[in-house]
């Protein structure tokens, strides 16, 4: 008799028949996957999926998840009849901004080891001959892309799941969970109650009225998106049988939001080129499923809405002209605030998982990814982007999540630099200091709904001041976007003066009670039985050791602890591992407070005008915290800095933070004080070789191989999480390093992601880029082979050009600590 878990899976689409398929090769046999619709076309989004899989994406993780769908369908197969059918893919540009877009997708897919080629445009018609060479510049051609038949592989996991015990019941709706002390005990079904110790949401569109049930906030909107079949292309005839479908490679047209796929002598045209349509769930059609017409997925063709798009799909593919759209339809699927899946477990009900707003092409992944985390508690590619905890309050609002989700439809293809913030919503979160930023030009961009300034136009002037070792290169055109010289000019002064930043859009939690150095203690690798006022830089591990964040955890009284973290994620890791005998309290308190970071040499000329506290080196060492008045404003200060200056963190409650901003910026005039942004702030960080989580090490990577052993204390008493895998780990022994490079040719700067090649070889990637004012070149730090140490030549590719670069010694400004201990 079986003893591992109960698991009922809601939704028999590509997602819940991944999973069953993949928990249960994992020996977990007590499966029971339920749908409302009949089986095997339950009428989800599956049923009548086109299936094309481009793998490509900006995400490592996105991309992994999609490249583990094409290895797993192409190895299954219905009777002989594929499951994926590897075509290739191609996507092709009709102007020249696209064509460099093109470049930087190679550049990505190389990254994350997918062969891919920039081709031009005779190749481009020598792969796919339909079409018009004269639209095109060039095109990505990408060989193990293809096309996923997804109700089919819907059928063949479903069988091999069912061979190893599981079971699918059709036509069967979830109309409640089943929970008892904080769990579920069962889902809810006309028929009875099904017992279960795991329930994983699988229900695709449906998935926000799933986490109604248990109350769990589900940032998806459902949206309808045009899909037609045209009828028989003369030139196309003869090229495939009923079997195989299709020969030519899928085809992408981004530059007018259209992508195509052959079924035998026809095609098949995807829009993205209409309005945005949200689907409300209460007007879709319930019917049997078996019948297309009756589908709830499948909404009435608009054809009005794809006018546009007939005509300039048949510019790029005359071949059309000999041909009408023979059916269509509105097909409703999922879209996020950030276009990414929704993966995790409520918060409330202790075994309510979800898997939803995950296309076919990562479905394999996103499948395997859950059963790792429900067998093994971790998935092996890192998840955090696909986090269903990832967003904060604000962001879970349907208003919110609409608009975003809307503009993610309309966006879809286009070309987006990394910086480009939303234009809408904005003015979300800001912080108390918005008003004089505001006054001094600041030029804001967002992240995590929050208004960030990245420099000042008011510091314009200072460029002109520039000594000739600090003024900057000219940039390249996307180098230059969401950019200003004047950066040069605040880091300048941040080195050679004293600025302000602001800090508080960065996560504080505060952690207290009986209870709280316990928890810290287990969950983080540094000692947190420190004295009073003691600061510690310290990572979170995952069991197998893998960085799950980096924290500043500062101790402001016995029981009393400000945590600097890196999100959401970190407060509900924080919250679920907290004992539940509530002897610790856990407490988001980033919005009720602010904080300025002063840095500078002069940083302390200027507070110690403003305060009777004791400022000094003895008053008040590096990396430590003590509470003070500055100005009459109370603060907590703590003596650490992202850029490498003596300075504070500057910590007050949201009410005082713009007379805390007034009173410094008064005091500090005749020290050259300036207000300075995240454009000089990202550039100082490097300088210093400060590691951005999230950026440059996640969970895939160890401490040692991230370039912070050092934030891991071996000799501490108390046991922590993540010890035991590091045992025999070190600085020597990893085969992978996060590397500082510099730029050669003192100019290029580089965006992130670019892949670094090692004897011409693809042989790691870029994780941050920016111009080291300081040093007067670019620096971009990557992940490398151990054997390229320093003194290494490497190449990045960058759009299509190779930039020489070197592996440096780091950090590469003020490696004594002079500066910061100042
Ligand atoms: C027109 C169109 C074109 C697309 N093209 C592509 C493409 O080319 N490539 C690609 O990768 N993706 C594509 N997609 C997206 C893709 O189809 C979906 O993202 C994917 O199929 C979602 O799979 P799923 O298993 O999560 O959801 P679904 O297939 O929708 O399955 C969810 C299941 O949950 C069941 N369910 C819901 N509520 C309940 C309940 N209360 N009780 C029991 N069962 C319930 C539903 O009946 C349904 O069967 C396209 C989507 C559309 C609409």
């Amino acid at each position: 008799m079986s003893t591992t878990p109960r698991v009922v899976i809601i939704g028999a689409g590509i997602v819940g028949a991944n999973l069953a398929d993949e928990l249960t090769a994992r020996g977990w046999d007590r499966v029971t996957v339920v749908d409302q619709g009949p089986l095997p076309l339950t009428g989800g989004s599956t049923s009548h999926a086109p299936g094309l899989v481009f793998q490509t994406n900006a995400s490592k993780t996105m991309t992994a998840l999609a490249s583990y769908t094409v290895e797993k369908l192409k190895g299954i197969d219905v009777d002989g009849a594929w499951c994926f059918n590897q075509v290739g893919g191609l996507e092709v540009a009709t102007t020249p901004e696209r064509l460099a877009d093109l470049h930087r997708k190679q550049g990505w897919a190389t990254s994350w080891g997918v062969e891919a080629q920039v081709v031009d445009a005779e190749e481009c018609v020598r792969l796919h001959p339909l079409v018009d060479r004269d639209r095109i510049l060039g095109g990505l051609h990408i060989p193990s892309d293809g096309l996923a038949k997804a109700s089919r592989a819907v059928v063949a996991l479903a069988r091999r799941a069912e061979a190893r015990g599981a079971r699918f019941q059709g036509s069967t709706r979830v109309t409640g969970i089943e929970q008892a002390g904080g769990r579920v005990t069962g889902v809810r079904t006309p028929d009875g109650v099904i017992p279960a110790d795991l329930v994983v949401s699988c229900a695709g569109f449906w998935g926000v009225e799933l986490g109604a049930m248990v109350g769990m906030d589900v940032p998806l909107l459902p949206l309808a998106h045009q899909f037609v079949w045209t009828g028989q292309v003369p030139d196309l005839v003869g090229r495939n049988d009923e079997l195989s479908e299709a020969s030519l490679p899928i085809l992408r047209h981004q530059d007018q939001d259209l992508y195509y796929r052959e079924r035998v002598d026809c095609l098949g045209i995807g829009s993205y080129a209409h309005r945005p349509m949200p689907v409300d769930l209460r007007e879709l059609p319930q019917g049997d499923g078996v019948r297309e017409s009756s589908m709830p997925s499948m909404l009435p063709f608009t054809e009005e809405d794809f006018a546009p798009a007939w005509e300039q799909s048949q510019l790029l593919l005359p071949s059309l002209r000999a041909t009408k759209i023979d059916n269509g339809f509105n097909g409703v699927f999922s879209f996020t605030p950030d276009g990414g899946p929704l993966i995790g477990e409520s918060r409330d009900v202790a075994g309510f998982w979800i898997a939803e707003a995950v296309w076919v092409t990562h479905s394999a992944g996103v499948g395997r990814a859950v059963a790792q985390l429900l067998v093994d508690g971790r998935s092996e590619i890192d998840l955090h982007g696909c986090d269903v905890h990832r967003f904060e309050d604000v962001q879970l609002a349907p208003e919110y999540v609409s608009e975003t989700s809307q503009q993610n439809f309309v966006e879809i293809y286009d070309v987006i630099h990394p910086l480009q913030p939303r234009l809408s919503p904005r003015n979300l979160r800001v912080s108390p200091f918005q008003a004089r930023q505001q006054e001094l030009g600041a030029v804001f961009l967002e992240a995590a709904g929050w208004e960030r300034p990245h420099w000042y136009e008011a510091n314009a002037p200072l460029v002109e001041e520039l000594p000739t070792e600090w003024v900057p290169p000219e940039r390249d055109a996307w180098s230059a976007q969401f950019h200003s010289p004047i950066a040069a000019a605040e880091a300048w002064r941040t080195r050679t003066a004293v600025a302000m930043y602001d800090m508080t859009p960065l996560k504080r939690l505060e952690v207290s009670g009986p209870g709280a150095l316990g928890l810290l203690q287990r969950l983080t690798t540094g000692e947190m039985d420190k004295s009073v006022g003691a600061v510690t830089y310290a990572l979170a591990l995952d069991e197998a050791g893998g960085i799950r964040s980096d924290l500043t955890v500062a101790r402001l009284g016995e029981q009393l602890f400000q945590v600097g973290a890196n999100g959401p994620l970190d407060h509900d890791y924080l919250q679920r591992q907290a004992p539940a005998d509530g002897s610790v309290q856990i407490r988001d308190i980033t919005g009720g407070t602010c904080c300025i970071g002063l840095w500078g040499p002069r940083a302390r000329d200027l507070v110690q005008r403003l305060s009777a506290d004791d400022f000094s080196n003895d008053g008040l060492k590096y990396f430590r915290a003590k509470r003070a008045r500055i100005g009459g404003v109370p603060v907590t200060a703590m003596r650490l800095s992202y850029v490498g200056e003596l300075g504070w963190e500057l910590y007050t409650s949201a009410d005082n933070g713009q007379r805390l901003w007034d009173v410094l910026w008064a005091a500090g005039q005749d020290l050259g004080v300036i207000a300075a942004g995240r454009a000089a702030f990202n550039s100082l960080r490097l300088e210093k070789g400060y590691r951005a989580w999230g950026h440059d090490m996640t969970t895939e990577h160890n401490p040692y191989e991230a370039g912070l052993g050092f934030a891991v204390r071996t000799q501490k008493k108390a046991d922590f999480v993540g010890r035991q895998a590091l045992a025999g780990i070190g600085d020597d022994t990893v085969s992978r390093r996060l590397s500082c490079l510099t730029i050669d040719d003192g100019r290029s700067v580089v965006l992130g992601h670019e892949p670094v090649l090692v004897d011409g070889h693809p042989a790691g990637y870029v994780t941050s880029a920016a111009f080291g004012h300081t040093v007067g070149r670019p620096i971009a730090y990557a992940w490398l082979p151990a054997s390229a140490t320093v003194g290494t030549e490497v190449e990045i590719e960058y759009f299509g050009t190779r930039i020489p670069a070197t592996v440096a010694t780091e950090p590469l400004v003020d490696p004594e600590m002079t500066r910061l201990r100042g």
